[in-house]
């Protein structure tokens, strides 16, 4: 590897050169390729940007053929006709199927803002400022969300205290098996337990960050229950587990569920183009004009991605039960077998938000670092990185993605063997 090429910038930045040192000159689906011509298969997927994966042709035609037009880039929050479009095909293609009435609001371009426009809200409407998150979760960089972020080393780059928050276990941190929210229910009823009623609870069904932790249908259905008893709002944040990971749209359809307020972002514009929703019932709409705003919120090359990949991927379910199950089946498969034959090692997460728990936290790290020799991009996720993590593009194909299984098994025996 010729490191020569970071003798300017290496100083200047903070990337993923660390662990990834090369520039990546070109990408197209799930290959990328560097400077020295050495190709790679994406199983990260721009950390979840990138479903539809890289430069996806359909999309890209319908951009170009947007910034050749004199129609607006940049809009605040002015209505445009790429908006509409996008409001009605979400509402047409996504919500109205799903009986979801949400309202929909553009809260800035990013994942931790549609965070942080969520808890603003949840406190707006209750007269509440405590919320309840979860050990191991992550939900953003930003104050407010880093509040909410069940990650000390994280939460200490605040700086500065991190209030009106406590964190919760989540599902199966205590190896139980109960999905009732008893102990809960008695905190908040009891006025001696000090523990202030929430104005909302906030979770992630797979904890993309927290090491894919994946929350069982039956847990989600008992914090909506309680939630509901105890007229507390529940925040899904959606934003790395949403838009088809789990193989549904929503990760949270598979519990059946309803959130209060659904936090969307990172895959939503399907091009990686920065882009996020927050959606909540209508009945929670209480901002006065002005009170929650930003610059960037009328990013219209990404309205017109984002319908389109509404149009090609969700209008019916033939890419949900077809290619999407596929790869699904195929990643967890082959993840199944390597968890039978290598020992210490677990299949983590759920649909193709997933991965590999090894018990020498140490390994999976080594093989994300092998896989890179050998042109696979991994991550690893968890609080001492001891998982490695798999986001595949849904849209992969299946002799690529085979290719990129056989390449993982062969990294997992070089380091384990
Ligand atoms: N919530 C979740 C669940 C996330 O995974 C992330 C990003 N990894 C965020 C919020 C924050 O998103 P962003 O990095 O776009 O601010």
């Amino acid at each position: 590897m010729d490191t020569t090429i970071f003798e300017t910038t290496e100083s200047q930045v903070r990337s993923y050169c660390r662990s990834w040192p090369t520039v990546f000159t070109s990408a197209s689906g799930s290959i990328l390729t560097d400077e020295q011509g050495k190709e790679y298969i994406d199983f990260f997927s721009g950390a979840g940007a990138l479903n539809y994966g890289h430069n996806n042709p359909e999309l890209r035609a319908e951009l170009l053929n947007y910034f050749s037009s004199d129609a607006l880039v940049h809009s605040l929050d002015m209505m445009t006709p790429a908006k509409r479009e996008f409001l009605t095909t979400f509402k047409e293609v996504i919500l109205d199927p799903r009986g979801l009435g949400y309202k929909v609001m553009f809260p800035g371009p990013t994942g931790t803002n549609t965070v942080e426009t969520a808890l603003k809200l949840a406190r707006k409407v209750t007269g509440r400022q405590h919320i309840l998150s979860f050990t191991n979760a992550f939900h953003g960089m930003t104050l407010g969300s880093l509040s909410v972020t069940g990650n000390s080393m994280k939460r200490q780059g605040a700086g500065m205290p991190l209030t009106n928050s406590s964190k919760i276990p989540y599902d199966n941190y205590l190896d139980g098996e109960t999905a009732d929210f008893l102990w809960l229910e008695r905190v908040l009823e009891d006025s001696g337990s000090g523990v202030d009623k929430p104005a909302a609870i906030i979770v992630e069904t797979v904890q993309g960050e927290g090491g894919l932790n994946a929350a069982r249908a039956e847990w989600l259905r008992g914090l909506r229950e309680l939630t509901q008893r105890h007229d507390i709002l529940l925040i899904v944040d959606d934003v790395q587990a949403g838009c088809g990971r789990t193989g549904t749209f929503f990760s949270f359809e598979e519990a059946g569920i309803v959130p209060d307020i659904v936090c969307v972002s990172k895959s939503i514009s399907g091009y990686g183009l920065p882009m996020a929703l927050t959606l909540f019932s209508h009945e929670l709409d209480v901002w006065a004009p002005g009170e929650h705003n930003g610059t960037f919120r009328g990013n219209n090359p990404a309205f017109v991605t984002a319908t389109a990949a509404l149009r090609r991927y969700w209008a019916d379910d033939s890419f949900q039960s077809g290619h999407l199950a596929k790869v699904i089946d195929t990643v967890q498969d082959a993840l199944t077998k390597i968890a039978i034959e290598v020992e210490g090692t677990t299949v983590k997460g759920r649909g193709l938000l997933t991965g590999l728990y090894f018990r020498d936290p140490a390994v999976a790290g080594k093989v994300a670092a092998a896989g890179f020799e050998k042109g696979l991009l991994m991550e690893t996720s968890g609080p001492q990185d001891e998982v490695l993590k798999l986001m595949p593009a849904l849209t992969m194909d299946l002799v690529v993605l085979e290719r990129g299984l056989n390449t993982l098994a062969d990294c997992i025996a070089e380091v384990t063997g």
